[in-house]
């Protein structure tokens, strides 16, 4: 992968380019999506954002996303986009499987193909441009760099700012975790100057759903959750059944995972949710465990350091209980 200046000369004339995210965007994949479509499109360029499945509802309120293509629901008019573009922008995920059934178009496909995220243990062989750099807080801050550093900052704009402010927003969590460096504090303040209402911000993602949801929450917390003190670990598994009872829908459990980490003592928290076609895992921890590689080494998955996701086809109890067997050996290993 070349550094990811060598695009910005081949960026002066009009191509036509498409935006792509991980599945199940969250306010970073699809903040930072959409500020560098706007950004590109004032630039005179032809662009479409691209999300490989549909997104929470407290994601509709951003500029541009009622534009974005649901590959999952229009494969057809995706695949046509695709197989027309000079550009491929990847942002907020470092390898193709992120993308779930675009995986293997994506990887086909022989434009250029530019990489821009922070997860750890990129798969740098699939990109020919880009920048991966897991100290970044999110996303949007490496878009906001991307047009600053490529002379673009006369083109800031309030869609731009309040499309960043989301993401830096949501995996920052508020401003708060250790990534949250004077740099992006700086940036921030760059974006109030657009006038940008933050507090409407927060409320749109935060504030935004409806009561079978924090019922719903009460209920798994309640009755779904185990502690396991001798590891300072709590997991919460959720059957499909409460899924349904609940009409819990994309986006729902957004957040669910950081609940026990309110617990003292806690440093590592785990959710596992009973999907149609698989088991989802999500990690978080406060301090020394490191999610990235225990979801890689025993879940398929992967992520940054205190917070990681992953998979698996088996059964719940199953999970849960090759969940106890791996914390038995990876905290052993620590
Ligand atoms: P979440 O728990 O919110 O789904 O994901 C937490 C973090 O881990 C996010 O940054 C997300 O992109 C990453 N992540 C989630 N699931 C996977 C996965 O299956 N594989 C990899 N490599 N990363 C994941
Ligand atoms: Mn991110």
């Amino acid at each position: 992968m070349e550094q990811i200046n060598y695009i910005y000369d081949q960026l002066k004339s009009p191509q036509a380019i498409a935006i792509t995210m991980h599945q199940k965007p969250d306010p970073d994949a699809m903040g930072s999506s959409l500020a560098l479509f706007h950004y590109l499109k004032k630039l005179g360029h032809q662009v479409t954002v691209i999300s490989p499945t549909n997104w929470a509802d407290f994601l509709k309120w951003m500029p541009g996303c009622n534009e974005v293509i649901d590959f999952e629901s229009n494969k057809v008019v995706a695949e046509k986009i695709l197989s027309n573009i000079d550009f491929l922008f990847c942002l907020d995920y470092n390898n193709f499987s992120r993308t779930r059934y675009m995986e293997q178009l994506l990887i086909n496909l022989s434009c250029k193909k530019i990489l821009i995220d922070h997860h750890r243990e990129p798969h740098t062989e699939s990109f020919d441009y880009g920048i991966s750099d897991y100290t970044k807080s999110s996303t949007a801050e490496m878009i906001f760099d991307f047009i600053m550093e490529s002379g673009g900052e006369q083109y800031l704009d309030k869609d731009i700012a309040v499309s960043l402010y989301a993401g830096v927003m949501a995996d920052t969590g508020s401003f708060r975790f250790s990534s949250t460096t004077s740099n992006v504090h700086l940036m921030v303040a760059k974006l109030k100057t657009f006038n940008i209402d933050h507090p409407k911000i927060h409320t749109a993602v935060y504030d935004n759903f409806l009561e079978n949801r924090l019922r719903f929450i009460g209920h798994v917390l309640s009755n779904r959750m185990e502690v396991l003190y001798e590891y300072n670990v709590a997991i919460i598994a959720i059957p499909k059944a409460d899924i349904i009872k609940f009409h819990i829908k994309t986006g729902d459990t957004e957040g669910l995972v950081n609940y026990p980490l309110s617990i003292q003592g806690i440093e590592m928290a785990a959710l596992l949710i009973d999907r149609d076609e698989e088991r989802k895992w999500s990690f978080r921890s406060k301090e020394t465990f490191d999610c990235n590689s225990f979801a890689r080494k025993y879940f398929q998955g992967g992520g940054h350091y205190n917070a990681s996701g992953g998979r698996s086809t088996f059964s719940i109890e199953d999970n849960i209980k090759q969940f106890k067997q791996a914390l038995k050996e990876f905290t052993s290993k620590q």
